[in-house]
């Protein structure tokens, strides 16, 4: 097939070879081969290529997943060109947003309309649909995932029809498509829940482990937001706040991606000495936790900013993570059963668990459907081999009947995953319908989803 110039990366000999990375996850971990890369930028277009495309397609967003779930050697899509505020309903506070946009960019487009998204993650460098194809969430008792906020999409089909979705029209792909991991079509346009704008106060401190499971449940409780993180050599963590703010917020000046703060440089260095003086990182553990709690001084106020500029962190230094949901009242159990086996293991490591809540949902394929969840994460620098590591808390994660986070690391394949998943079939049925020659699926999802 002839591969129209105004859509492609690069130019690079189609079908040719597997010499070239045309593609790389932020971890730099998963390096993809695909013979033609398109950045389609009209929805027509983007109809047009898929009908005609031969072999496997898979969609990309910003690549923050750590996984091979974006990896093709067919045609890979990225939607960055289809990016943007389409419109926005201020009485039932929803918006239409092109399914290419970055949650980065969505925010002052959202903020300038009044409305501001429910709960965000830690970062805000994915594409909408890539948040939305994963499941991806933030933290709060009573805040759902990102992907629950999901009201109606359009889905380009594998046979390159279009699809409206929504609870009313085409329901079961509705229920099916808002967390597929790009496993049923392309998302084009998505529209979300909002919520009118608002500004949150950012608090925390330092807390001895004891002192925290004692108050636990207050903690949550009592704030919007609430997550601690554990550096399992100490013996304190650092817990993270955000409530609501009344008072002014202040406007966030950010790096531009990619570019390192003062934080960044000294946590890297770190991370080099540590991985050659593994005898080093409980004592680097330790003084993180000390320093990080510093961060917050006493009673004083927090610092105020609108909701998207209060979520995300920077991270630029990289890691791969794994992270499970389990039920949330088994969360402090088995976040200690993980925190004794990371410091008896063996393995050399220097970053935190991130410990968050997230609230039951109806997606078939989330990692929350119908269970009030507490999600566990643990992370390895990205020059350090995490198998050994991720291998030992999984097993403790399995035993708490834990979901994996679709766009993190797990070894877990479709027999596995089908207990766990309520709607499982009713899933595998829908894909099946829209795309019965699996054209949508590489190897990574054919293992997860039991397609031969
Ligand atoms: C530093 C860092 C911090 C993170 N923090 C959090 C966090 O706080 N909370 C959390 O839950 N996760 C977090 N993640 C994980 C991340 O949010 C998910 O992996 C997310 O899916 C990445 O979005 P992306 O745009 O990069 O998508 P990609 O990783 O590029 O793709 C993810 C999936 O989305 C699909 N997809 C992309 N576009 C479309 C489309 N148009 N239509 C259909 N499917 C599509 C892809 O096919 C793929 O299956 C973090 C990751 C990193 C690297």
């Amino acid at each position: 097939m002839d591969v129209p110039a105004f859509c492609m990366l690069n130019s690079w000999k189609v079908g040719t070879g597997m010499s070239e990375t045309k593609w790389q996850n932020w971890s730099g971990w998963v390096k993809a081969h695909p013979h033609t890369f398109y950045k389609p930028q009209t929805e027509d277009e983007l109809t047009t290529l898929v009908a005609e495309a031969r072999g496997q397609i898979r969609v990309a967003g910003s690549g923050h997943s750590f996984t091979p779930i974006c990896e093709s050697d067919g045609t890979l899509f990225s939607l960055e060109k289809m990016s943007g505020l389409i419109a926005s309903d201020q009485e039932a506070r929803t918006a239409r947003v092109f399914a290419g946009s970055t949650i980065r960019d969505l925010g002052p487009l959202l903020h300038n309309q009044g409305l501001g998204l429910i709960n965000q993650g830690d970062i805000d460098r994915q594409a909408i649909a890539g948040a939305v194809a994963t499941g991806t969430h933030g933290t709060g008792k009573s805040l759902k995932n990102i992907s629950a906020a999901v009201v109606g999409f359009r889905l380009v089909t594998p046979s390159g029809d279009i699809l409206n979705c929504s609870a009313e029209e085409n329901s079961d792909v509705f229920h099916a498509g808002r967390v597929s991991m790009g496993g049923l079509g392309i998302m084009t346009e998505i529209e979300l829940q909002c919520t009118p704008a608002y500004a949150l106060e950012e608090r925390g401190g330092r807390l001895s482990v004891a002192d925290l499971f004692d108050t636990l449940d207050t903690l949550r409780d009592d704030n919007r937001h609430f997550e601690f993180f554990w550096f399992p050599f100490a013996d304190d963590v650092l817990v993270k706040t955000l409530n609501i703010s009344d008072v002014g917020p202040k406007p966030r000046k950010r790096a531009p991606d990619g570019q390192d703060g003062p934080a960044d440089i000294a946590f890297r260095k770190l991370c080099e000495i540590s991985r050659f003086a593994p005898f080093l990182r409980g004592r680097f553990q330790r003084q993180m936790t000390e320093q990080g709690g510093s961060r917050y001084a006493g009673d004083a106020p927090g610092r105020s900013r609108w909701s998207h500029d209060a979520f995300p962190s920077d991270r630029n230094v990289r890691f791969n993570e794994m992270e499970y949901a389990v039920p949330a009242e088994r969360g402090p159990d088995c976040v200690r059963e993980i925190a004794a086996h990371m410091r008896s293991c063996g393995v050399n490591f220097l970053f935190p668990i991130e410990y968050r809540y997230v609230a039951a949902d109806d997606a078939w394929l989330s990692p929350f459907f119908e269970r009030d969840s507490v999600t566990i994460s643990i992370h390895q620098y990205h020059k350090q081999a995490y198998a050994k590591l991720f291998g030992g808390v999984e097993q403790i994660f399995r035993k708490y009947a834990g979901r994996p986070h679709w766009g993190k690391l797990h070894t877990l394949a479709a027999g596995d995953l089908q207990a766990l998943y309520p709607k499982w079939d009713d899933f595998c049925a829908v894909r099946n319908r829209l795309d019965p020659e699996a054209k949508m699926l590489n190897p990574f999802l054919r293992k997860i989803l039991g397609v031969s």
